[in-house]
């Protein structure tokens, strides 16, 4: 390809509001363009990387057996009431109407219409297993769209799904999965961690994800670099600690005036944060209130808390709540004196406190010097504290160490989430019916994009890695004028060209400056510069991802550089 031609245009300037070094780099770059929060266009390069990843997926699935679909993006309400995700998806779910009013959304997932397809042709044990795939757009209008392709509102997936007999024959399916994606994010360069996840609080039976550790992802995850296990932080379980050994001192109220965060009540009764006992007060459905009680230099993990409450519709109670329920205010809510209808949870962290401080929804006020059994009793432990670095490995009992994720696959063994309410039922050999076990099987291509240019970069720019890189060469002639250098540029391309390599002619009228800084930011995994020294019958060849630079004969370089590129792409 020649540049001249090409609809490929790079900025020198920093674009503005991006935080995350794949998102400015992208638009740098010229390979996505913003049209509204969320949602991005692809130019010609853009789309030559994310067909480079499409193809490697898709490559993988077919390996693995699985069989490649193209379902619709407008989806009829009524599959999504059969299993009432019209009504629970929530805000994400884009809706609209057609001209004769009838419902249906943008496809954010495709669980009811793969299974609807399934269920349409599917009655018999001889026609399962089966896996069936598509790369789609996918539509969520997320709350808080961001870092470019990270979080868009509209982007690209994989989804799979997987339909099996039994529960054995799916966890199988699952397993080829499994193995089909560490095959994926090996070729695409991506280093990835696989984590145990959450089933969420709708069941399943089994569920991992595939995290790239970057700042840039919104999972926290923990790992255990001694034993190696691994899991989205919101399903570590903690445990109750030791119990504390220490005199009790004398109950005592003690006025405690606008002390309402930890922090300002640590500082004015001179108590460290984990010796104070903080209430938190959610509604749960909009009507149900349920209070946790967690210690004060933790943190409550609302994932955690909705595995706990069975649903993910609650939230923090509001300050008029907090009036009308306990007659209190934020910072001095405690489980005392309470309508009966309030249930209390004790977070494992409270377990076995001495001489604790906790608020008893007297505002203004705190118990200090508090201990359990004698000044108040627990309830039921739960666990609901969000991991921190350095707590204990739950297998192995060594820190932890968190990090914030990036998730660009999620494997879900969902059971009959999907086939029980839409009757996807086969036949057993006995002509007996029964549900299909079913598994569901995401990657984020478009989220991948970003993923791998957030794990090769560098100060100059992007660092493709061979397998997905928008061409595989830049060749760059210094000088056109030089009749010379420009005879060679022009052989080198039509050899490399006959010899199968991806390149792009850099045969633009701007500065070598110019065209260098645009190699580097473009991330080409290979450079031949032709320039002064065809004199001698060379050319100069770079190598973007290690910096090595070296000197060939005009005739050997191309052969050389196509070697390299097969071996990156072993
Ligand atoms: P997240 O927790 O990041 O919102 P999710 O659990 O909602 O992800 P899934 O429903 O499992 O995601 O979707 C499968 C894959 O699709 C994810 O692993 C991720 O790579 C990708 N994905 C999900 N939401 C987005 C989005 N808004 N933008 C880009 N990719 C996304
Ligand atoms: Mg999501």
């Amino acid at each position: 390809m020649r540049w001249s031609r090409y609809f490929w245009y790079t900025s020198k300037e920093d674009p503005a509001d991006t935080e995350a070094p794949s998102h400015k780099l992208l638009i740098k770059g010229g390979f996505i363009k913003q049209v509204s929060a969320g949602v991005y266009e692809f130019t010609p390069p853009g789309v030559r990387v994310l067909r480079k990843i499409e193809n490697v997926v898709r490559k993988e699935m077919d390996r693995s057996g699985a069989q490649e679909v193209l379902l619709t993006v407008l989806n009829p309400a009524e599959l999504w009431k059969e299993t009432g995700r019209w009504e629970l998806y929530g805000r994400e779910l884009f809706t609209l109407k057609d001209r004769n009013g009838r419902d249906y959304c943008l496809g954010p997932t495709h669980e009811e219409e793969i299974t609807d397809l399934v269920r349409s042709f599917v009655n018999s044990y001889r026609q399962l297993p089966l896996i069936l795939y598509q790369i789609q757009t996918k539509f969520r209008d997320e709350k808080r769209p961001r870092f470019g392709l990270i979080r868009g509102r509209e982007f690209i997936m994989k989804d799979a799904y997987s339909f099996d007999a039994d529960e054995f024959s799916a966890m199988m399916s699952y397993e080829t999965m499994k193995f089909a994606y560490d095959r994926v994010f090996k070729k695409l360069r991506l280093k990835t961690l696989m984590v145990e996840a959450s089933v969420g609080a709708i069941g399943g039976i089994s569920s991992h994800e595939f995290v790239v550790l970057t700042d840039y992802g919104e999972a926290r995850v923990a790992y255990c670099e001694s034993c190696g296990y691994a899991a989205n932080a919101e399903v570590v379980k903690l445990s109750k600690p030791q119990e504390e050994k220490e005199e009790e001192r004398p109950l005592e109220q003690v006025e405690t005036p606008s002390t309402d965060t930890i922090e300002k009540l640590s500082n004015f009764l001179g108590v460290p944060p984990r010796k104070i006992l903080k209430a938190v007060l959610y509604i749960v459905d909009g009507l149900t209130p349920v209070m946790f009680i967690i210690r004060g230099d933790r943190n409550v993990d609302e994932n955690k808390v909705s595995m706990v409450l069975g649903t993910e519709n609650f939230r923090l109670a509001e300050d008029q709540e907090l009036w009308e329920l306990l007659r209190t205010k934020k910072g001095f809510i405690g489980p005392f004196n309470l309508n009966s209808s309030i249930k209390v949870y004790w977070d494992n962290s409270t377990y076995g406190v001495k001489n604790a401080v906790i608020a008893f929804n007297k505002p203004d006020y705190h118990y200090v010097n508090a201990n359990p059994g004698r000044d108040f009793q627990y309830g039921e432990f739960v666990d609901v504290c969000q991991v921190e670095e350095g707590d204990p490995c739950p297998k192995c009992g060594a820190s932890l160490r968190v990090s914030r994720g990036l998730e660009v696959g999620h494997i879900f063994l969902l059971g009959t989430r999907y086939s029980e309410p839409m009757r996807a039922y086969y036949k057993d050999p006995q002509g007996q019916e029964k549900p299909i076990i079913m598994g569901c099987y995401g990657i984020g291509i478009s989220r991948c994009i970003s993923a791998i240019v957030e794990q090769h970069n560098d100060e100059r720019g992007i660092k493709w890695p061979t397998s997905v890189a928008p061409f595989e060469l830049d060749l760059i002639c210094v000088n056109p004028t030089d009749p010379q250098q420009k005879e060679v540029a022009e052989h080198l391309y039509l050899l490399s060209e006959e010899m199968g390599i991806e390149t792009i002619y850099d045969d633009r009228d701007e500065s070598p400056g110019f065209k260098f800084a645009d190699a580097d930011l473009c991330g080409f995994p290979y450079r031949i510069i032709v320039g002064k020294k065809v004199k001698e019958g060379k050319v100069e060849v770079q190598c973007r991802q290690t910096g090595e630079k070296w000197d060939v004969g005009i005739q050997e370089a191309i052969r050389e550089v196509k070697k390299r590129i097969e071996e990156d792409k072993k």
